[in-house]
C-alpha cells in the first residue's frame, strides 16, 4: 500500500495555498482545519473533505488566515503571499456599485467581458466574479464563449446559464438547463462566420431573458472568452463586445490588447487592465486535450455524482445527421448568387460513414434542417461509439434511454473515446 502524504499549511491573511495534482489516478483531499478560506470565490466549509483529481490546479485563498490540510500526493504545493486578489475584489466592488445603481434606476446591470491570451486565468476570474456576485445575493448570467474548453457545456459549444448559487468546489457551476449553441470545432477560426452568427444569437437570447428577469438584469452578465486575441481573433472579440453591448472589458495580462481595445471601443465601454495571478498554470496542448476529454466524459458519466448513460443501436435510416458548413469552394464554383460566407453557415446532410466513429453529435431542438438550426439551442449530446456499415447501424452513447429524439443531430469535429 502506498503511504498517504499529509501536509499541513498555516496561511497568513491575504495569502493562498497553490497545489497541482499531476500523476495519473491520483487523488488529493483538502480540508480546512481552522479559520476561513475560499476556492476561486467559493467558501470552503471547515472540516469538510474536498477531493481533487489528476489535472487539478488549485488555489485556496484566505482573507483572514487559516490552517489547511492536504492528504495525497501533490505535484507542487506552496504558499504564495503575492496575489492579485485585492485588485480582483476591487473590480467586484465596482461592478457591485453598478448593480446598485441599476437597481435604483431600473436599468441593466454591468455586462462584463473577460479577455486575454490563453492561460492567464480568464475562466478563473470569471468564476470568482460570479461567485462574489451570487454571494451578495445577485443572480448574474454566466456566458461562456470559449469553444476550446466549454465551461458551461462541452467543448465545441457556446452557452449561457443563470448563476443562482456559488460554484461547487468539485463540480463547478450547476448545469441545470443551460442555453447552449452548436459550433462543432475547438477554435473560432475553424468557421468564423458560424462563430459570429451564434454569438449574435446567444447575445439576443440573453438580452431577451434579462428583459423577463429583473433580478438577472440588474445583476448583469459576465462573459468568458477564448485566448485568441490577434488578427481575426481580435475581431471576434470586438464582435462579441458589440453583440452583448458590453459595459466593461477586463483585460488580463496583455498590454497590447488593452491598448487596442481602449482605442477601438466606444468611450462608454470601460476597458480595465488587470494583472494575472502568478499561480495560473500554463497548460500544454496535451493537457488542454485531456481537459476537453474530461469535460465530455463528465457530461456522460458525471464528476462527483455519477451518471449512468445508455448505449443502444440506431438504424442509419432513423437518423438525421447534418453538419454546418458546406466544403469551402471559391465563389465561382458555388451555385449562382451564393457567397462563400453563406456556404459556411449552410446546414448540409452528413452521410453515415466510418468517420462518424467516436464523434460527438449535438442533439438540436430543431426538428428539420430548414428549421433555423443555427439559431436553435441544443437539448444535449450523444456520442457515436461504433459504426457498422454492413448492418447500417450506429451504436450511440446517450444520457437518455432510447429512442433518440426525432430531431436534427449536428456533427461535431470533437471526438470522445468511450473506454469508461
Ligand atoms: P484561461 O481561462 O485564461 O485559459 P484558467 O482560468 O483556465 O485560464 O487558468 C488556467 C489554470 O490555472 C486552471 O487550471 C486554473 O485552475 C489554474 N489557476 C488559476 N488561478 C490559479 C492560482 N491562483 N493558483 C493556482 N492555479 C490557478
Amino acid at each position: 500500500m502506498t503511504e498517504v502524504q499529509l501536509q499541513e499549511f498555516k496561511l497568513d491573511p491575504d495569502s493562498e495555498l497553490r497545489f497541482e495534482v499531476e500523476s495519473k489516478n491520483e487523488k488529493v483531499v483538502l480540508e480546512v482545519k481552522s479559520g476561513y478560506a475560499e476556492l476561486f470565490g467559493t467558501e470552503l466549509v471547515k472540516g469538510k473533505p474536498y477531493e481533487f483529481h489528476t489535472g487539478a490546479k488549485v488555489a485556496v485563498f484566505t482573507w483572514h488566515g487559516c490552517t489547511v490540510e492536504l492528504r495525497g500526493r501533490t505535484e507542487v504545493s506552496y504558499v504564495a503571499k503575492e496575489t492579485p486578489m485585492v485588485v480582483y475584489l476591487n473590480v467586484h466592488a465596482a461592478l457591485e456599485q453598478q448593480r446598485v445603481a441599476a437597481e435604483q434606476e431600473g436599468t441593466r446591470g454591468p455586462v462584463t467581458m473577460v479577455v486575454g491570451p490563453g492561460d492567464v486565468g480568464k475562466s478563473t476570474l470569471t468564476r470568482l466574479l460570479l461567485n462574489y456576485a451570487v454571494r451578495m445575493g445577485r443572480r448574474p448570467i454566466f456566458v461562456d464563449l470559449d469553444v476550446g474548453q466549454g465551461h458551461i457545456s462541452i467543448p465545441g459549444t457556446i452557452g449561457a446559464t443563470l448563476v443562482e448559487r456559488p460554484a461547487s468546489i468539485e463540480e463547478g457551476f450547476s448545469q441545470q438547463a443551460p442555453l447552449v449553441y452548436h459550433f462543432g470545432h475547438k477554435a473560432p477560426g475553424e468557421n468564423l462566420e458560424l462563430y459570429n452568427t451564434i454569438v449574435t444569437r446567444l447575445a439576443e437570447v440573453v438580452t431577451e431573458r434579462c428583459e423577463n428577469n429583473k433580478k438577472a438584469s440588474t445583476s448583469g452578465v459576465i462573459i468568458n472568452t477564448c485566448g485568441w486575441i490577434k488578427g481575426a481573433g481580435y475581431k471576434v472579440l470586438t464582435h462579441a463586445a458589440q453583440a452583448f453591448e458590453v459595459d466593461v472589458i477586463l483585460v488580463l495580462d496583455n498590454e497590447r490588447l488593452f491598448i487596442e481595445l481602449k482605442r477601438d471601443m466606444p468611450k462608454f465601454v470601460k476597458v480595465v487592465y488587470l494583472p494575472k495571478s502568478g499561480g495560473v498554470v500554463e497548460r500544454s496542448s496535451t493537457q488542454r486535450a485531456e481537459a476537453r476529454d474530461a469535460r465530455i466524459r463528465e457530461y456522460f458519466y458525471g464528476k462527483r455524482t455519477p451518471y449512468y448513460p445508455h448505449s443502444f443501436d440506431v438504424k442509419f435510416s432513423d437518423l438525421k445527421i447534418y453538419k454546418v458548413g458546406a466544403p469551402s469552394l471559391p465563389d465561382s464554383c458555388l451555385p449562382l448568387g451564393m457567397r462563400a460566407q453563406e456556404a459556411l453557415t449552410r446546414v448540409v446532410a452528413a452521410l453515415p460513414s466510418l468517420s462518424l466513429a467516436h464523434r460527438v453529435l449535438a442533439v438540436s431542438f430543431a426538428a428539420a434542417p430548414d428549421d433555423d438550426v443555427l439559431h436553435t439551442n441544443l437539448a444535449g449530446f450523444v456520442c457515436v461509439t461504433a459504426v457498422d456499415m454492413e448492418r447500417q447501424i450506429l451504436t450511440i452513447l446517450s444520457p437518455q434511454p432510447r429512442p433518440l429524439p426525432n430531431t436534427v443531430l449536428l456533427l461535431s469535429e470533437l471526438q470522445y473515446m468511450d473506454n469508461h
